[in-house]
């Protein structure tokens, strides 16, 4: 399979996504998505044809990957950081890229007791002090597989039709949620599209589910904004364009605030690892926007 169908609800006016109707084979690849590791996520975008950027995590993705070797511990391989154990698998997903990484990262089985497993060769078994290093595969859940009765590929059973708002909420469709979203919006101006979905939007989509909260739109009326967050001095993240983050630059300048560069040392607690967290899904400059935020805080207190 490598088309999803989506019926989209799109208000031709206000060019928006409102919802959109969608099969199995849509929201199995949503749930296919959830599934991804951050590092399998990046992976798949740097591989494809789209410009490489999730946010900033593929920089740390491939900075991992030009990393030699030897400079991670023995009982670390870059594979297995590079290509993290999915939680969940099915076959016959729509639009998903192959199993191909999986099958390449190897897991090993203790050769003595057959109990413990483990990403890299030849650690020592808690159990019986045997050497894991037996190399197993993998069997994916697919109906091939399967033998207590017929079952479909993918993560849910199929005929159902599932309502998926602009930001990828879902929930099954139902008359009464339908109407409710209809009535909030002038009825005139609505139309309804049906698009495939082909493994290019795939990606994009999954791209976007890393930057955006108007995915469905984004992916269908273009020009998708990243949206870059400023923390201010009351550690406030506001939205803000490359434009205001220029002016408030040169205004600062102006006001002599910012005459040189200076080097500071700044603690890096939860808060940090917070807001690091989310700026490095949503922005390129997130050192900028957590420290130098702070810096600010700093000053006028
Ligand atoms: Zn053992």
């Amino acid at each position: 399979m490598d088309m999803a169908k989506l019926k989209l609800i799109v208000n031709t006016k206000a060019r928006k996504v409102l919802f959109a109707e969608a099969g199995k084979d849509f929201i199995d690849f949503l749930i296919y998505l959830l599934s991804l590791p951050i590092a399998t996520a990046v992976g798949i975008l740097t591989g494809g044809n789209l410009n490489p950027v999730v946010g900033s995590f593929s920089h740390i993705y491939e900075s991992l990957k030009k990393l030699p070797e030897s400079f991670l511990q023995p009982n670390q391989a870059k594979n297995s950081l590079l290509n993290p154990r999915a939680p969940v698998y099915a076959t016959g997903i729509p639009l998903m890229l192959s199993y191909d990484n999986f099958r390449s990262q190897k897991s090993y089985i203790c050769s003595g007791c057959y109990n413990y497993m483990a990403d890299v060769p030849n650690l020592n078994c808690f159990s019986c002090k045997g050497k894991v290093n037996r190399v197993m595969s993998y069997v994916p859940p697919s109906p091939a597989n399967y033998s207590l009765g017929p079952v479909e590929d993918g993560f849910l059973k199929g005929l159902a039709t599932y309502i998926v708002m602009d930001n990828l909420e879902f929930m099954p469709m139902s008359t009464e949620i339908f109407l409710s979203l209809l009535k909030k919006s002038d009825v005139k101006d609505l139309d309804s599209l049906e698009v495939d979905l082909g493994v290019e939007e795939g990606l994009r989509l999954l791209k976007l589910s890393l930057e955006s909260k108007t995915i469905l739109t984004s992916l269908y009326f273009g020009d998708a904004k990243l949206v870059t967050y400023m923390v201010m001095d009351n550690s406030e993240f506001r939205p803000m364009s490359t434009k205001d983050f220029v002016t408030l630059f040169n205004n600062l300048r102006l006001e002599k605030e910012v005459t040189e560069l200076e080097e500071m040392v700044v603690d890096f607690g939860t808060d940090e690892v917070r807001k690091l967290l989310k700026t490095s899904m949503e922005n390129k400059t997130v050192l900028t926007s957590v420290f130098l935020g702070k810096i600010g805080e700093q000053k006028r207190s």
